[in-house]
């Protein structure tokens, strides 16, 4: 919406407060309230000052003073507060009115305006399968306080919120049984509708939701897909309406990527695809899986880059705990039409040529969407530039069973990196693809590495609990 039509909206609606929003390096939402008789023209052309110093990861404290610049077109009222609020999401700029290098909201629009530069499309559309998991809250805390999480089917009919002990299991979703089940199996039916309903009124347009495949109570809602930032804005909507939905009901919500040992993981598959106005470039009738010669170059760049690219995708210490074999988290850095262990995989049932378009299924919700939907496409831009042909590099396709592979042909799969660490190292041997165009800055890429091997170390140094159950008794 226009400045004028949120000033219409404020008086409209009674507002009391404006909530400008911007996200750092981390992807959460960071919020400063001003009273709305404060805001006017003036708010919207002068800014918003705020201390960048205490934000991970922007400036030191010598150089503190920032500007939050609001984007009008992504307003909406907050569902949730009790004093009338319209939140705004805003880019960051520095008090001499430049974009600021290191905020991630401007590194996802000059990703999209580089696709326009670099001549090869007008758009590109990304469409993110954001899972979580929904937990009794007060059992949660419990779960906290012992040693780690670790699925056993006591735990499951505790985690997907029937307390009683003992007597009927027959109504319990077994360990890794949590698909699509109906009630009574599936507890969570209302709190996701709940959920899709506040979405809608703040604007998402609802796909569908389910309960996914873990037992305690994973659930997944897919929104349209949007344009890159557009879609980035959705997320940040979509994580804080299924937080405070859940908070509602008395319930807490994860998007940690792996927080129950022992069972399915919580993803971000992101289907994606470049359009040139109205044509869709990944699409050729009749081809493998009908994809064009573009879309193979596309997600050519994604395997090639993606030991570095995931430092981005999955840039927390938890999300190499899901990446690992048979729970439908991909493992292998190939390409396929069907097999789910494959990092690149090409929904093709009910697929229309616009609808035409690939699926990176590695990352997950611990990903700043801003960063990692811009660092994707950067991936797959240098492929289509390059020329980067996954069939010539032994990135498949392979619609076979992986598992059921010879030794020998398994042995010439790349698998993702094993931990954030050697993801590390792999941006900073592998980042001149995210320079293009000057999207992300050297000075950028240093301190966000930086930043997480400082996030690494600090649970490396830490004592895990299973060493107490390997070593204690040595
Ligand atoms: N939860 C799985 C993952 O970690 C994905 C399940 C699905 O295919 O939707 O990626
Ligand atoms: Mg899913
Ligand atoms: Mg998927």
């Amino acid at each position: 919406m226009s400045v004028q039509n949120v000033l219409n909206l404020i008086k409209e609606k009674n507002i009391e407060w404006v909530d400008f929003r911007f996200v750092g390096l981390s992807g959460k939402a960071q919020h400063i309230s001003l009273p709305s008789s404060e805001v006017d023209e003036d708010t919207f052309v002068n800014g918003v000052a705020f201390d960048g110093s205490s934000i991970p990861g922007f400036r030191g404290i010598e150089e503190s003073d920032m500007v939050m610049m609001p984007d009008t077109e992504t307003a909406y009222v907050d569902p949730f507060t009790a004093h009338p609020t319209v939140i705004i999401m805003c880019n960051i700029y520095t008090p001499d009115g430049e974009r600021y290098e290191r905020d991630p909201r401007s590194i996802a629009q000059k990703a999209e305006e580089y696709l326009q530069q670099a001549g090869i499309g007008t758009a590109a559309f990304f469409a993110p399968e954001s899972e979580f998991f929904i937990f009794d809250d007060v059992r949660f805390e419990t779960g906290m306080n012992r040693s780690y999480f670790e699925v056993d089917s006591e735990e499951a009919a505790w985690n997907s919120g029937r307390k009683e002990e003992g007597g009927n299991l027959g109504f319990k979703v077994p360990v890794k049984g949590g698909y699509v089940p109906v009630a009574p199996m599936d507890s969570q039916q209302d709190i996701r509708s709940e959920m899709c309903r506040l979405m809608a009124e703040a604007g998402l347009r609802i796909e569908r939701h389910h309960h996914e495949v873990a037992t305690a109570g994973q659930a997944e809602i897919n929104f349209r897909f949007d344009t890159l930032t557009k879609t980035a804005d959705n997320l940040l909507k979509y994580k804080y309406i299924v937080h405070n939905t859940a908070r509602q009901y008395g319930k807490v919500a994860t998007f940690m990527p792996k927080p129950l040992f022992g069972d399915n993981g919580s993803g971000m598959h992101v289907h994606q695809s470049i359009f040139n106005g109205d044509t869709p470039l990944f699409y050729e009738k009749g081809a493998y899986a009908n994809l064009s010669e573009t879309a193979l170059y596309y997600l050519g760049g994604i395997l090639h880059h993606a030991p570095a690219l995931i430092a981005i995708t999955n840039p927390s210490t938890n999300s190499f705990k899901r990446l690992v074999p048979g729970y439908e988290a991909p493992v292998n850095l190939v390409f396929s039409k069907g097999n789910r262990s494959a990092a690149v995989r090409i929904p093709i049932a009910a697929v229309t040529p616009k609808g035409c378009r690939i699926e990176f299924r590695t990352p997950d919700s611990t990903a700043n969407p801003y960063l990692a939907f811009a660092a994707m496409l950067l991936a797959g831009l240098d492929g289509i530039k390059n020329k980067i042909d996954p069939r010539k590099l032994g990135y498949g396709p392979f619609d076979t069973n992986i598992y059921e592979l010879s030794d020998a042909e398994k042995n010439e799969i790349r698998s993702v990196p094993g931990t954030l660490d050697e993801a590390l190292d792999a941006l900073e041997a592998d980042n001149e693809f995210l320079t293009q165009g000057g999207v992300f800055t050297k000075d950028f890429i240093s301190n966000y590495i930086d930043l997480k091997r400082g996030e690494a170390k600090s649970v490396n140094i830490r004592i895990h609990p299973q060493e107490y159950s390997l070593y204690f008794d040595c």
